[in-house]
């Protein structure tokens, strides 16, 4: 029997590492997927790059699509990333790192590259637990864009399959994920999380991603390849 194959989202931080060391783990041959969107910054590119070599994806493929042309994130447009936050205000509302409709948008490329492929398995490393402020991050929406990639394609509508969008870390915290991700033997130090890195792309050690990052990685009992001197 051949391979299956799976789409994966990767962006080059821990999250979506882990989500392709899981695909990878379950026997799926990996088509990763990253996006350049008009990020502040191509330091998580060039850790997607890393981590899709590391993990030996069957092909990994960058999709340009600027989303600055309409803005309305700190990632894509001129708006201040926030600092230092505590937990409390970071789950206090949608914060403005959130990128308008930006899964939604992600999914349905990576609906028509696996439609392409013969795949109808996708993967996605969102999580709900630590960072639930996203609105597509949630299962709610999982579930409901996987109804969507059954009825919105041809292999949908003629029965030759049933897409399911997998999200193996999507109950996990940040320090599970990261203890998960060992275990799969996922290098860490690869891979990039910081929003706002400095222009020497290291991380700020302040925005919320660097915030969570440093606490799972602190309740995981590990130290942070990534922050090696
Ligand atoms: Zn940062």
């Amino acid at each position: 029997m051949a391979t299956k194959r799976a789409v994966i989202l990767v962006s080059g931080g821990l999250d979506s590492a882990t989500a392709l060391a899981e695909a990878r783990a379950a026997g799926f041959e990996c088509y990763a997927m990253s996006f350049h969107y008009g990020q502040r910054h191509d330091e998580e590119l060039a850790a997607a790059g890393r981590v899709c070599d590391a993990l030996r994806v069957a092909k990994h493929v960058v999709i340009d699509l600027n989303l600055r042309s309409i803005g309305g994130s700190a990632l894509t447009a001129d708006i201040e990333v926030p600092k230092h936050r505590d937990e409390g205000t970071m789950s206090a509302g949608i914060p403005v790192t959130y990128v308008p409709a930006r899964n939604t948008v992600f999914l349905s490329i990576a609906l028509g590259w696996a439609e392409t492929l013969g795949a109808f398995d996708l993967f996605i490393g969102v999580n709900a637990v630590d960072y639930s402020g996203y609105p597509d991050c949630r299962p709610e929406f999982i579930a409901a864009f996987e109804t969507l990639a059954n009825l919105a394609t041809q292999v949908g509508v003629e029965g030759k399959g049933r897409f399911q969008i997998h999200t193996p870390l999507i109950r996990l915290t940040k320090a599970e994920i990261i203890r998960r991700g060992v275990e799969l033997g996922v290098d860490f130090g690869l891979t990039h999380s910081c929003y706002d890195p400095t222009p020497e792309g290291r991380p700020c050690g302040a925005c919320d991603s660097c915030i969570l990052r440093a606490k799972g990685f602190a309740e995981a009992g590990l130290s942070d390849p990534a922050l090696k001197p």
